[in-house]
C-alpha cells in the first residue's frame, strides 16, 4: 500500500477541491501548523488568500470546523463558494428557520457537516453552545479577528467574549486571521484570545498586482468620466465622502451610459442590498458608496477602487484599495485630492474630543504627506505599516512611473540629521524646520535654538521644501517616529552611519496640487495596461455564459469560476473534463457542477474557429512578464544601465535583451544611446549601422552570420539592431 505523506496529501487536496497547484505565501506552512494542533495567528493582507488556511484543514481534520464571522452577509458567502466547490459548508445565524436548524443540528451529528459559520451573537445562546458540547470540532476559527480590539477600525464588543465561549467547547486549537496588523492590536487581540504563544504568521503587505495614483483634484468629473471610459464594462467601486456625492455621481454615471448603482447608511435597506446584489451579480459594474460599502465584499474581480475624496486615513485608505484585483490581475487605485477635502474632513471632527481630534488630525496629515510625496506609493504604503520597501521603481505606480523631478538631496539630508542631533533627538518635524531655516518662534527663544550651529543653516529654501526633505529621510530610514512620543523624530542607524561616511543621495520634489495644472495632461497618465495574452473573444463569450449560468443557479458569477480560470480557458482552450480540472481554480468539483456548459461552448469555439489545441500549454507567465516590461521600459527612461535593470528584475542580461526586442518589435520606441554609446566604439557602431541600413532583413540569425560584421560580439549586434529597429522600425 502507498502511503502519502502528509505534505502531498494537503497538496492533493487544494489541486482536487480548489483547483490549485500551489500553495500562495505561507499558506501551506500556517495550515501545518494548525494541523499539529497549535495556536496559529495570520496576519495577510486582503486578498492574499486567508480563508484558505481553515477551509482546507477542515477538510482534513477530523470532526467539524467552527469559522466564527461578523457579517452574515460575508458568511452566506462563503458557504456559496464552499458549496460550489463542492464542500458540505453551512452556517448557522438568526436568518435561519427552527426547521432549517433542526436539519442542521442533524446533519452535524452524522458528522456529514465540514465548516460550520457561526456569528458570535449565535454562539452566545445556551442551546448552541449545549448542542456544539456535543459535537466532536476539530478546531476553532475566528476570521476578522480585528473586531475583538477597540484599537482596530472596526470594534465590536461581542467579539471580547468569544474566547469564554470556545472555553466551554473544549481546549480546542484555534486559528485567528485578521487584514489589519497594527502593533498594538495585534497584541490586543492575543491578550484577549489568551493565545500570547500562538505561532504569528505575518505575510507582506505589498499586493504587487495593484497600481497607485494620485491625481489633483480638477475638473474631476471630466477626468472620472474619461478614466470609466477607458475601463468601460470593468467592476469597480467609487468611494465619497457624503451620502449627497454618492447619489450625485451615481447620477451623473447612469446619465453617460455607464451602469452604476449608488450604496450609502441612508438608502433603504431593501435597496441598498439589491444595489450590492446588482453589483455582485454583474447586474451593475460600479458601485458609488460612502466607506459603510466594502467590509464582507468579497468580489476578487474589483478592477479599480476610485477615492473621489481624500480619505480620512491611510488605513482606510489601505483597506479600500485593498478591494481591487483580489484574484491577483488588474486593480487600479485612484485617488483624487485636494488641501480642501482636508480641511472639510477636519472640520467634520469639531465635536469631538480633544484627544480624539488631535489623533484624527494625525491620521489626516499622513494622508497629505503620502498625497503629495514623490516617493513610490508602494514604498510609503508599506512603510507605514512597518514594513521596509527598497526597490527603486516598483513600476507601478504614479510616481515610479512618471518619476517626479529630481536632486541631489545629499547636504539637505546631512542638514536635517544634524538638527536632529543637535536638539538631541527631542522634537517635531516643525520644529526641525523652524531650526533650519532659522525661524524664531517661541519655542526656539524658550530652548535657546537660536544658539545652535545648524540655526538658520537652510539658506532661502521654503518649509515645504525641508518638509518633503525630512520626509523623505523618513521613508528612507535616515530619521524614525519615536514610538512614546508622538511626532518626536530620531536618527536611526542608518541616519548615524550617513553622518559619519556620507554618500550621494538623490531626493525627488513634491507634487505641487496648488498650481494648475492642464486637465489634458493629467488624464493623459494611464495606468499600465497588461498586454492581454488571452483569446479575448473567448473569454468575453466565457463571461456571458457564466452570468447566465450564475442567473440560473442563483449565485453570484464568481462562485462559479473567477476570473483568472475563465482567462486561462481561453488560453488552453479545455475541451475535456479532465482538462478543466487543471485549470487553476477549477478542481474535478466545479467541473461536475458547472463544466458542462463551459466545456461545450468552448468546443463549439474551436470548430468553428480552427483552433489547435495544446493540452500543455504552459501559461501564467504573462503577467509577470507584462510587468517585467514596464519595469524594462521605465528604467531605460531613467537611463539605468541594462546590467543593473537585468539585476533588479533578476533577470539575465541576454533575457533582458530579448524583452527588449519584444518591446521594440510590438511598436514601442527605446532610447538606448546612452548605454550603447559606454560599451560600444563609435566606429563599430557605424559599421553595424551600415550593415543594417544596406541589409535587406533586420533578421538578427542573418546579421550573425554576415561575413562583415564577423569581428564583432553578438551583444554589439543586437544592441545596434535595436538602436536601428527603435529609429527605423517604429
Ligand atoms: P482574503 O480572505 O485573504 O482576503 P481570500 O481567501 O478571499 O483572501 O482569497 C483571495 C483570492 O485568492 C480568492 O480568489 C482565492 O480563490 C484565491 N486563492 C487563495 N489561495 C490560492 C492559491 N493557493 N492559489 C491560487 N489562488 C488562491
Ligand atoms: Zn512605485
Amino acid at each position: 500500500m502507498m502511503v502519502l505523506e502528509e505534505k502531498d496529501i494537503l497538496k492533493q487536496k487544494l489541486k482536487e477541491v480548489f483547483g490549485y497547484a500551489q500553495f500562495r505565501g505561507n499558506q501551506e506552512t500556517i495550515i501545518q501548523n494548525l494541523i499539529d494542533g497549535r495556536n496559529t495567528f495570520v496576519i495577510m493582507p486582503t486578498g492574499a488568500g486567508k480563508s484558505l488556511c481553515y477551509q482546507l484543514p477542515a477538510l482534513i481534520q477530523e470532526g467539524l470546523a467552527i469559522v466564527i464571522s461578523p457579517l452574515i452577509a460575508l458568511m452566506k458567502n462563503q458557504v456559496d463558494q464552499l458549496n460550489a466547490y463542492g464542500v458540505n459548508a453551512r452556517f448557522l445565524n438568526s436568518t435561519l428557520s427552527k426547521a432549517e436548524i433542526t436539519k442542521l443540528k442533524k446533519d452535524c451529528a452524522n458528522d456529514e457537516v465540514r465548516l460550520l459559520y457561526v456569528a458570535p451573537e449565535s454562539l452566545t445562546k445556551e442551546e448552541n453552545i449545549q448542542f456544539l458540547q456535543k459535537i466532536k470540532i476539530s478546531f476553532v476559527a475566528i476570521d476578522e479577528a480585528h473586531c475583538i480590539s477597540e484599537w482596530g477600525h472596526d470594534f465590536r464588543p461581542e467579539y471580547r467574549k468569544i474566547k469564554t465561549m470556545i472555553g466551554q467547547l473544549g481546549n480546542l486549537p484555534v486559528i485567528a486571521l485578521t487584514a489589519t496588523a497594527t502593533p498594538k492590536v495585534q497584541i490586543d487581540i492575543q491578550k484577549n484570545l489568551q493565545m500570547e504563544e500562538a505561532d504569528v504568521f505575518m505575510s507582506s503587505f505589498n499586493r504587487k498586482n495593484l497600481y497607485y495614483e494620485v491625481r489633483p483634484k480638477k475638473e474631476t468629473k471630466k477626468q472620472l468620466i474619461k478614466f470609466l471610459r477607458d475601463h468601460k464594462g470593468k467592476s469597480g467601486i467609487i468611494y465619497c465622502l457624503s451620502r449627497k456625492k454618492v447619489e450625485e455621481i451615481a447620477q451623473l454615471l447612469n446619465v453617460n451610459g455607464f451602469k452604476a448603482a449608488p450604496y450609502h447608511a441612508g438608502l433603504d435597506p431593501d435597496v441598498r442590498e439589491k444595489n450590492q446584489d446588482d453589483f455582485l451579480n454583474e447586474e451593475v459594474d460600479i458601485i458609488c458608496a460612502t466607506i459603510a460599502f466594502g467590509m464582507g465584499i468579497d468580489k476578487p474581480d474589483v478592477r479599480f477602487v476610485v477615492h473621489y475624496d481624500v480619505p480620512k486615513s491611510l488605513e482606510g485608505y489601505y483597506q479600500e484599495t485593498g478591494r481591487s484585483g483580489r484574484d491577483g490581475l488588474e486593480g487600479i487605485c485612484l485617488m483624487f485630492y485636494s488641501h480642501n477635502d482636508l480641511n472639510k474632513l477636519e472640520k467634520f471632527n469639531k465635536d469631538k474630543t480633544v484627544q480624539e481630534r488631535e489623533n484624527a488630525r494625525v491620521l489626516l496629515q499622513e494622508m497629505e504627506y503620502y498625497a503629495e510625496s514623490p516617493v513610490c506609493r508602494r514604498r510609503q504604503l508599506l512603510h507605514y505599516f512597518g514594513e521596509e520597501y527598497d526597490q527603486d521603481n516598483c513600476g507601478m505606480c504614479d510616481n515610479c512611473v512618471h518619476p517626479r523631478e529630481r536632486f541631489d538631496g545629499t547636504d539637505a539630508v546631512k542638514l536635517v540629521l544634524q538638527a536632529a542631533k543637535q536638539t538631541n533627538e527631542r522634537f517635531t518635524l516643525n520644529h526641525l524646520v523652524n531650526v533650519i531655516r532659522g525661524v524664531e518662534d517661541e519655542y526656539v527663544k524658550s530652548y535657546g535654538h537660536f544658539d545652535l550651529d545648524i540655526y538658520g543653516k537652510g539658506g532661502d529654501e521654503e518649509a515645504d521644501y525641508w518638509k518633503s526633505v525630512i520626509r523623505q529621510t523618513l521613508i528612507y530610514q535616515f530619521l524614525e517616529k519615536d514610538i512614546e512620543n508622538i511626532g518626536v523624530l530620531k536618527v536611526t542607524k542608518r541616519g548615524e552611519e550617513f553622518l559619519k561616511k556620507p554618500y550621494s543621495i538623490e531626493l525627488a520634489k513634491d507634487h505641487d496640487f496648488t498650481t494648475d495644472i492642464e486637465d489634458e495632461e493629467v488624464s493623459s497618465e494611464k495606468a499600465p495596461v497588461n498586454a492581454k495574452s488571452y483569446d479575448e473573444k473567448l473569454f468575453e463569450m466565457l463571461k456571458t455564459l457564466r452570468k447566465k449560468v450564475a442567473k440560473d443557479k442563483d449565485l453570484p458569477p464568481y462562485v462559479i469560476f473567477q476570473d483568472p480560470s475563465l482567462e486561462e480557458m481561453a488560453t488552453t482552450y479545455p475541451t475535456t473534463k479532465d482538462e478543466l480540472a487543471q485549470v487553476n481554480g477549477v478542481g474535478m468539483g466545479k467541473v461536475n457542477k458547472f463544466g458542462k456548459e463551459f466545456l461545450e461552448l468552448i468546443e463549439k469555439y474551436v470548430e468553428e474557429n480552427d483552433i489547435e489545441t495544446a493540452s500543455e500549454v504552459i501559461v501564467k507567465t504573462s503577467v509577470n512578464k507584462s510587468k517585467a516590461k514596464v519595469q524594462i521600459i521605465t528604467q531605460i527612461d531613467r537611463k539605468i544601465d541594462l546590467d543593473e535593470i537585468a539585476d533588479s528584475i533578476k533577470m539575465t542580461f541576454e533575457e533582458v535583451l530579448t524583452e527588449i526586442e519584444n518591446i521594440c518589435y510590438s511598436g514601442t520606441r527605446l532610447n538606448l544611446n546612452y548605454y550603447i554609446d559606454q560599451v560600444v566604439d563609435k566606429h563599430k557602431q557605424d559599421d553595424i549601422h551600415d550593415y543594417f541600413m544596406n541589409a535587406e532583413t533586420d533578421s538578427l540569425d542573418a546579421a550573425l552570420n554576415d561575413d562583415s560584421l564577423a569581428d564583432y560580439s553578438e551583444e554589439d549586434i543586437r544592441l545596434m539592431r535595436i538602436k536601428f529597429l527603435s529609429e527605423y522600425g517604429n
